[in-house]
């Protein structure tokens, strides 16, 4: 078998084994490797720069609407978590504990942070006195723990990295107002940066985070039909308020408590960046989190090897001034061929190839990874072409995958018509919903689905309950899920 051939073979093709598929790619790409502890998973460098690109990314926009970092600690007193009902049985499945430590058993158990709202209540209730300190608008870049009994790398982890915000405002419709305005940064970053369309809406009762008032969701499918919640915003009331006695005097001189609100977004993006966009011959990454936007190809016989590789070298130059991330294969030990099967498997965006003829003609060849498009272009107008190229390519990606979704979205009325959907096919059915939850559960019994959430701008407004037939409250999106 030819070294080309038995690169791809390497990969379980989708239509295989899909999930097979997406832990091939992830390994093969270096993206991660597997500890030694049950779902944790090693970011290696190809992977976490990705995610630094990410990070960076959203960390500008935090910025730009008013938030600033800070860093609480890891370590949250047990005593904390039994301040907020509902947040403590939530969590408290998920928690790990530290009991012991420097030889001693510790006076009070305190747990890995799965989340920060109690330790930032906590100092929140110190920090804020008057309505002059409002609002308080923090971001937090940490890891965080969670105990999941099922775990999948990136998209669902013990460990993994996130960001959350943590707010707090003098009034409701404050609070509100950041609830949604991070909902809508996190759809415009998916789709804007990650080429990932998403569905916003609000999440059902049994669906919400452990504490808040209300959950709203960004809700993305994968190539197999199955959605990926790939971020959240919360509208938490006055409830950690009251738990944690943050008040403040307004401006009529009595206390008030303040309204508080929580969003992140986590590592599991890559996952659901990597199941949106992937093929079977491996990574397709959007250009704008790509490590690598351009690998530099010089092909043709050794007698013009010198100096073809010196005018890739200084492309390559002019590229990199111009803020384009871009590298150069020029070992002679690998064929072109299979240079091209190894960059395209680590889904690099655009493929430049330059030999003896394009010397002469001055021009180099342009390859997309999403299309196989090929471009002959001017040497002289580069920087330019391969910044529109780039361009189309995330057009290009963000358009496919709002075409696969609306290829595998559905529409039902009746429980039965779920059943026989979800036992053929994958994707978002939409469907009317009374309310109750006791309906939310059957669904989920027989058909595996769980509600996803209730978009903002549903594709129609479905009059009945698929379940009991009763007047339906909401159109909910119903999807197998990660
Ligand atoms: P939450 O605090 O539960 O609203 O979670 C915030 C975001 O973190 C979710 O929208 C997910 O995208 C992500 N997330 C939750 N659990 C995990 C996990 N175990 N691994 C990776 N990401 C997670």
């Amino acid at each position: 078998m030819s070294k080309e051939k038995q690169f791809v073979t390497e990969i379980t093709p989708q239509s295989e084994d899909f999930s097979r598929w997406y832990i091939d790619v992830i390994k093969k790409a270096e993206l991660m490797d597997y500890s030694p502890v049950r779902g944790c998973i090693v970011f290696r460098p190809e992977g976490f720069e990705i995610w630094e690109h990410m990070r960076d990314e959203l960390d500008r926009r935090f910025k730009e609407t008013g938030h600033r970092n800070a860093y609480f600690p890891m370590f949250i007193p047990e005593s904390f978590f039994m301040k907020e009902k509902e947040h403590v049985e939530g969590f408290n499945p998920e928690l790990p504990w530290v009991t012991e430590a420097g030889g001693e058993k510790l006076e009070e158990r305190l747990a890995i942070r799965p989340t920060s709202e109690t330790i930032i209540g906590h100092m929140y209730s110190k920090w804020i006195q008057s309505y002059r300190d409002l609002p308080v608008l923090i971001n937090q870049w940490a890891n965080v723990v969670r105990w999941e009994k099922r775990t999948l790398p990136f998209l669902r982890t013990t460990e993994f990295l996130w960001q959350e915000g943590h707010t707090a405002h003098e009034l409701e419709s404050e609070a509100r107002e950041e609830t949604s305005q991070m909902l809508d940064i996190y759809r415009d970053f998916c789709e804007n940066y990650l080429a990932i369309p998403v569905i916003m809406g609000q999440k059902t009762p049994s669906e919400r985070f452990a504490g808040a008032v209300d959950t709203y969701s960004i809700e993305a499918m994968m190539k197999d039909g199955r959605a990926v919640q790939a971020g959240t915003s919360h509208y938490l009331g006055t409830k950690f308020a009251v738990a944690f006695d943050i008040k403040y005097l307004d401006r009529e001189n009595t206390q008030q408590f303040v309204h508080t609100t929580s969003w992140g977004v986590s590592t599991r993006l890559m996952g659901a960046m990597i199941m949106v966009h992937g093929d079977d011959r491996g990574l397709v990454l959007p250009p704008k989190v790509a490590p690598t936007q351009v690998i530099m190809i010089p092909i043709g016989p050794p007698k013009t090897r010198e100096q073809v590789v010196g005018r890739v070298d200084e492309l390559y130059a002019e590229l990199k001034k111009a803020g384009i991330r871009v590298k150069v294969d020029d070992r002679t030990d690998m064929s072109p061929g299979w240079k091209f099967n190894e960059y395209e498997m680590r889904g690099v965006p655009i493929r430049l190839e330059l030999g003896p003829r394009d010397m002469e003609n001055g021009q180099v060849v342009l390859v997309s990874r999403i299309s196989g498009e090929k471009r002959i272009v001017q040497q002289s107008s580069l920087k330019e072409e391969i910044e529109r190229m780039l361009a189309d390519i995330h057009h290009d990606m963000l358009e496919r995958a709002k075409q696969f979704r609306t290829d595998h979205s559905y529409s039902v009325e009746t429980l039965d018509e779920m059943k026989a959907l979800f036992e053929e096919q994958r994707g978002f059915a939409l469907a009317g919903w009374c309310g109750s939850e006791a309906c939310e559960r059957q669904v989920k019994e027989e058909t595996g689905a769980t509600s996803r959430n209730i978009p903002f701008e549903p594709a129609e407004h479905k009059k009945t309950c698929l379940v009991c037939g009763e007047k339906a409250e909401h159109s909910v999106v119903f999807a197998r899920a990660y």
